[in-house]
């Protein structure tokens, strides 16, 4: 029989600030760019050029350290770190080691069994490498050097974490508060949001960690919750057998579902990490703390908070709208033009999200103007269009960003309010469907919603269904009278 073993998790995420310049130098950080463009000797490493730190840095760093009720140190400085990889043109990366900018923070995660907290031992400011693209036909590398210098955040985790579920349950608590905070995109496809995962397994109740393993820059949370799976089973298996962990750095990849080992894990020793004699300790004043926390935005449990006072919406409507930063933007500034909440609401919880499962589209590709959505609930409640139009021109919307109301005019989607028209209609839906009409008249007054959808068929949904409704019941009476 197996013991009972237990996971241990800690994580170490690494966040590129939505900064509009580097964190030595100024140049740009925009993603993508033609290679090598957003450079300058600062950033490529030129003997002689000297780092300017941004200020805006260190105060996207003090936002995070208050939401994640760190210390912020009064005192801090950079460090330092000496290796040689074609990526790091100085041979250098700038880092902290020794005095980061805090320490000893906590996150709340919501688990099955309740609220649990997850310490953060340490949080630092750092720069970004370049990147390398490798070429199998030509037996070449290059090297783009527009992310080196891009500002980052390291976060390291106590190991807290006991199961896949709590570790994603984490980054995502993490990546919502810093997209709110608006210091980041956190964009894992896109690589501003990465997570290293350290995996060891001990038997229960003992009071030593076991030796970890670590698997590098996992770029999905669906990769890390699988790596965790699959490393832990893996040590389980060796303890099993009576074998020994080896202390390493190992790939995860995550098409075949397994890890490799890479090389053996190094130490801080191994980097001769000294204090960065090219910038000064930076001295960060209580006042300073103050205003950042001053300025900092409404976060999410005060907007899930404020959504069901404000606007009266259910906390299940209000937590998915919370859920999602770009819902919450399209939430408000739609609601803002039209101060229709619960419409608002209802379009993005049903409409919105089936579209963007349809499409295949994730929630940040959402790029349509909020004002479209706020017209669009405007026509259908003017009885301009009817409700499944709308759901038509919503769907040009999500995808186009149409403006409803030219588009309704262009492909003649207004509403039909010819009644002679309309009891044309009904009278070809009551001549083909008389089967229906038959059970109407027997009494199975249900019929008729089945009679009211073909006519709302036969008029592309450009009719109102409640004067259908009414229409067809008058014509129904009609035939009603007795035949002698
Ligand atoms: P390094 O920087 O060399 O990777 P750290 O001591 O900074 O090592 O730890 C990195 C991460 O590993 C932290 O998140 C920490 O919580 C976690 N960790 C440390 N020991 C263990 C362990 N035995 N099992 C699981 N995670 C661990
Ligand atoms: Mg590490
Ligand atoms: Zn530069």
């Amino acid at each position: 029989m197996s013991k009972a073993y237990e996971t241990v998790i800690g994580l170490e995420v690494h966040v590129e600030l939505a900064t509009k310049t580097k964190i030595f130098c100024a140049c740009s950080t925009e993603f993508g760019g033609v290679p090598n463009s957003h450079t300058c000797p600062v950033c490529t490493g030129m003997p002689g050029a000297l780092p300017v730190l941004n200020k805006r840095v260190v105060e996207y760093a003090i936002a995070v350290g208050l939401a994640i009720n760190g210390n912020i140190r009064k005192c801090c400085q950079f460090d330092r770190k000496n290796y040689f990889y074609p990526d790091n043109p100085q041979n250098y990366q700038i880092s902290q080691l020794y005095l980061p900018i805090c320490t000893d923070g906590s996150v709340e995660i919501p688990t099955d069994t309740g609220k649990k907290t997850i310490g953060i031992r340490e949080m630092h400011m750092e720069e970004d490498a370049g990147k390398l693209l490798h070429s199998r036909s030509d037996m070449a590398s290059i090297v783009d050097y527009n992310r080196s210098g891009v500002p980052l955040l390291e976060i390291v985790t106590r190991p807290d974490i006991r199961s896949a579920k709590e570790a994603v349950a984490f980054l995502e608590k993490l990546r919502l508060m810093l997209q709110y905070l608006g210091v980041s995109d956190c964009k894992l496809n896109e690589g501003s949001m990465r997570v290293d995962v350290n995996v060891s397994v001990r038997k229960e109740g003992a009071d030593r960690l076991g030796t970890r393993t670590e698997m590098k820059n996992l770029n999905s949370f669906r990769a890390v919750a699988r790596a965790i799976e699959s490393e832990s089973s893996r040590h389980r298996k060796l303890l099993e057998n009576g074998q020994k962990i080896m202390f390493e750095t190992r790939r995860w990849d995550d098409k075949r579902g397994i890890s490799h080992p890479m090389r053996t894990k190094e130490e801080a020793r191994d980097y001769r990490y000294f204090p960065e004699p090219d910038l000064p300790p930076i001295l960060i004043e209580d006042a300073w703390i103050a205003r950042i926390e001053k300025e900092r935005p409404e976060m999410p449990e005060e907007k899930l908070e404020r959504y069901q006072r404000e606007f009266g919406l259910p906390k299940y409507d209000a937590s998915i709208l919370v859920g999602e930063k770009h819902f919450a933007d399209l939430f408000e500034e739609a609601t803002a033009l039209c101060g229709k909440p619960k419409k608002v609401s209802n379009w993005i919880m049903g409409e919105l999200i089936c579209l963007l499962r349809e499409n295949e589209m994730a929630a940040d590709k959402i790029s349509f103007s909020p004002e479209n959505l706020a017209k669009l609930i405007d026509l259908v409640d003017a009885g301009q269009i009817s409700g499944t139009v709308a759901k038509e021109i919503f769907a040009q919307i999500v995808t186009k960003d149409v403006d409803p109301e030219k588009y309704m005019d262009e492909k003649c989607l207004g509403m039909v309010e010819d009644e002679d028209l309309l009891r044309e209609v009904i009278v070809s839906v009551i001549c083909v469907h008389s089967q229906s009409v038959e059970d109407y008249k027997r009494g199975k007054k249900r019929a008729i919603g089945f009679l009211v959808g073909q006519a709302m068929k036969t008029m592309r949904g450009k009719a109102n269904p409640k004067t259908v409704h009414r229409l067809l019941e008058e014509a129904l009476s009609y035939e009603e009278a007795p035949r002698a």
